[in-house]
């Protein structure tokens, strides 16, 4: 087996492939590790549980590589418009792609489509892909990295990335510490077939118990998104098909489309999480590995996919300029770039969620006036509209839809 690389990525998800693709593409040799076996490509007629909402930014980064048109061939769901309100104030705020003179303002896609996309992309590049192996240790410094295998195989690359997700063997074994809030929340998530076609629009609910939402999928599918306490949750999970349905139905607002069907459904935990440091010498971190936030406004995949753009950014431009790529001078830009950028956005998101987390009447009656009032702001609507779509702040190249 070929030991020696440039990089290698320890995580094989939606951002560690992104990244791996992005670098062989620039013709550095690159091997992914991934501990699980990848996912079955579902039948279209059954979306899988997992989807994310990828912004025009992602979109672009998926591109470069060639993931997008593999991701159009076996289906995405666009859509222009998001519709935000609170509580039975339909009103609410209506962001419409139109208003931004674009043609939508992102698309729904399955995660698993994503990673196994990103991952052709990565092999057909030339990259290696060392599936499944478990990594037991590591050792780096700014002259390069090894990478132990529990198959008792070593690895060495000028730089290890850690793109193993929120609980990151990577980041424990480089003793990086994180800072983590756990919600007193959880996200029921459910895939269902409904009567009418699915529109070209993602809507929010906030309620006291938490926010609702609908995301759409292909054909006569959507996914369902319910936020309440981990006791409710549970015991919505309880419930067979037909009496969850029931409970479904009644709760959620009645533009659902007459849900047929649930065809899967699961729940997951809510925590938002940063890293104290995203590099050290040899060393960086990516995606969940770095940071996690609460999934209300659809954002975690897609900062983990500016992540990798602008690390490959960084990590090619020194290759090009005959650099070596693995120390803190070259891995420090990253960190500034990407550090500030995401912690803005976590503070943001978390402000959210606790503004619409409180139960008081004057609270409540200030926010609906607040989204009535975002509704008439133009500018406002335009700000956020463009924030939806990743189209903000200090951009990647490929995420501007340039050459790496
Ligand atoms: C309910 C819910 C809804 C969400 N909706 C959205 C959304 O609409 N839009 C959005 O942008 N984000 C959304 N997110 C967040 C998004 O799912 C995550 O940000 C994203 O999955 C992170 O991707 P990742 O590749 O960094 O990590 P992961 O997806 O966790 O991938 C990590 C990979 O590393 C592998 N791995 C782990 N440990 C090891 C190891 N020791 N060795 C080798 N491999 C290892 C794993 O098998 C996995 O393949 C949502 C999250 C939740 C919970």
């Amino acid at each position: 087996m070929e030991s020696s690389f440039d990089v290698v990525v320890v995580g094989g998800g939606m951002v560690g492939a992104t990244l791996g693709a992005s670098l062989a593409q620039a013709n550095l040799r690159v091997a992914i590790v991934e501990a699980s076996e990848l996912p079955e490509v579902g039948e279209l007629n059954t979306p899988a549980l997992r989807v994310s909402a990828l912004s025009v930014a992602s979109q672009r980064i998926l591109q470069s590589f060639g993931a997008w048109d593999v991701l159009q061939e076996t289906g995405v769901c666009p859509y222009t418009r998001m519709l935000v309100w609170e509580g039975e104030d339909v009103q609410g705020t209506l962001f419409d792609s139109a208003d931004i003179a674009e043609s939508h303002l992102g698309h729904i896609v399955e995660n698993d489509k994503i990673q196994l996309a990103a991952v052709d992309r990565f092999k057909f590049l030339g990259g290696v892909w060392l599936c499944p192996k478990q990594v037991s240790a590591v050792d780096f410094s700014d002259s390069g990295a090894v990478i132990s295998l529990a198959t008792g195989e070593e690895l060495q690359a000028a730089l290890l990335v850690g793109a193993d997700g929120a609980r990151s063997k990577v980041r424990e074994m480089a003793n990086i510490g994180v800072k983590t809030k756990r919600y007193d929340q959880q996200a029921l998530v459910a895939t269902v077939r409904t009567a009418a076609p699915q529109q070209d629009i993602t809507w929010q609910r906030f309620v006291p118990s938490g926010p609702q939402a609908l995301l759409p999928l292909q054909g006569h599918h959507a996914s369902l998104v319910w936020y309440n306490s981990p006791q409710e949750i549970q015991r919505l999970k309880a419930l067979d098909d037909q009496n969850f349905l029931e409970e479904l139905v009644e709760t959620f607002p009645e533009r659902l489309g007459g849900v047929e069907a649930i065809l899967e459904r699961g729940s997951f935990p809510l925590s938002m999480s940063h890293a104290e440091y995203y590099v050290k010498p040899g060393l960086a971190l990516i995606g969940d590995a770095a940071h996690s936030v609460h999934p209300l406004a659809g954002q975690g995949v897609n900062l983990g996919i500016l992540d990798a753009a602008a690390l490959a950014e960084v990590i090619v431009d020194a290759h090009r300029a005959g650099r070596a790529f693995g120390g803190l001078h070259v891995l420090g830009r990253y960190q500034r770039w990407r550090r500030s950028d995401n912690a803005v956005m976590l503070k943001a998101l978390d402000a959210i969620q606790q503004l619409f987390s409180w139960d008081q009447p004057n609270v409540s009656g200030l926010r609906s006036s607040a989204l009535g009032l975002a509704d008439r702001l133009t500018p406002a609507k335009k700000l956020v509209s463009r924030y939806a779509m990743g189209l903000h702040g200090d951009l990647p190249r490929i995420a501007r839809g340039e050459d790496l």
